[in-house]
């Protein structure tokens, strides 16, 4: 005789009991061995969670559970990382405003996240379009503006024309433009979410100055017990601070294939950028137009 597992039956039965009894609440005052486990949170890019991050999701439940077996109380929270690009995307793309779409998304998140039956701790669930929440990462800006380490430049930045934001450069991917075997050579920048084209945009902009901590994160990439491979990503990514716009005069240049006649160029300018401590990157090029 063949008896049917009922997933749904079981799997609310014993989420049901969790709740009640607060199991993967940790009392925060008696915490002998404490372990944090903590994940991304999903942010509300669409109607409901992807499976990109229930894979993520599930490997970092796994590891707390094995913690748990080892003895630890482990408090693995959860939350929406709502306030940014990507749900005011999806507010854009359905018509809504973002801040009453973050209520409909939250609700639709959190009972999916639930059903996965994680080790979460919902008690301290937290989403980071609450004021509660901004009011402290405005309080840190508000710090480092005061000593000097938030300021404001105009720079050149990967804009995307069609999701309306800045990229980093790890977010423009090259793809190669044209079938026929004359444009095969021609790669081109495009945004990694939509594939538009990504355009340098001037843009008077917020900066951290990080470049200030630049030695000292550096010096102490030595002291941390990562794989060399992730310290070699966070090396790069320190030292990439260090660009530069090179600017070239030209003289009597014009592009004669153009259907509006010959246009005539100023300047070339150059972007680049100290990808790793022996190597530079060009990013990104132009000409200019001579303005008449
Ligand atoms: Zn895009």
């Amino acid at each position: 005789m063949t008896r049917k597992y009922d997933f749904g039956k079981v799997e609310r039965k014993w989420q049901e009991v969790w709740e009640k009894e607060k199991t993967y609440e940790p009392d925060f005052k008696n915490v002998p061995h404490p372990f944090y486990n903590l994940m991304m949170f999903p942010y509300p890019s669409a109607e409901g969670l992807h499976i990109g991050g229930v894979r993520t999701f599930t490997g970092v439940d796994i590891y707390g559970r094995l913690k748990r077996m080892q003895g630890h109380d482990v408090f693995e929270p959860m939350g929406l990382d709502g306030f940014g690009i990507h749900s005011e995307n999806y507010a854009l793309k359905i018509g809504a405003h973002p801040a009453s779409q973050a209520k409909v998304s939250e609700k639709r998140f959190y009972e999916q996240l639930a059903a996965l039956g994680n080790g979460f701790a919902w008690d301290e669930k937290l989403e980071t379009y609450a004021p509660e929440y901004y009011k402290w990462t405005q309080w840190i800006s508000i710090q480092l503006f005061k000593r000097g380490l938030a300021y404001r430049k105009k720079q050149p930045v990967n804009w995307c024309p069609s999701c309306k934001t800045v990229l980093a450069d790890e977010q423009v991917i090259q793809k190669r433009q044209g079938t026929s075997d004359k444009e095969q050579g021609n790669a081109v920048g495009v945004c990694e979410r939509c594939e538009t084209p990504v355009i340098k945009k001037e843009l008077e902009q917020w900066f951290f100055k990080t470049t200030a901590y630049a030695e000292r994160l550096l010096k102490n990439l030595d002291t941390l017990d990562w794989s060399e491979n992730v310290k070699t990503a966070q090396k790069n990514w320190i030292g990439r601070s260090e660009g530069a716009l090179i600017k070239f005069p030209i003289i009597n240049f014009q592009l004669r294939f153009s259907r509006r006649g010959p246009i005539p160029f100023s300047e070339l300018r150059i972007w680049c950028l100290r990808r790793s401590m022996n190597s530079l990157q060009i990013t990104n090029y132009e000409l200019r137009i001579t303005r008449k």
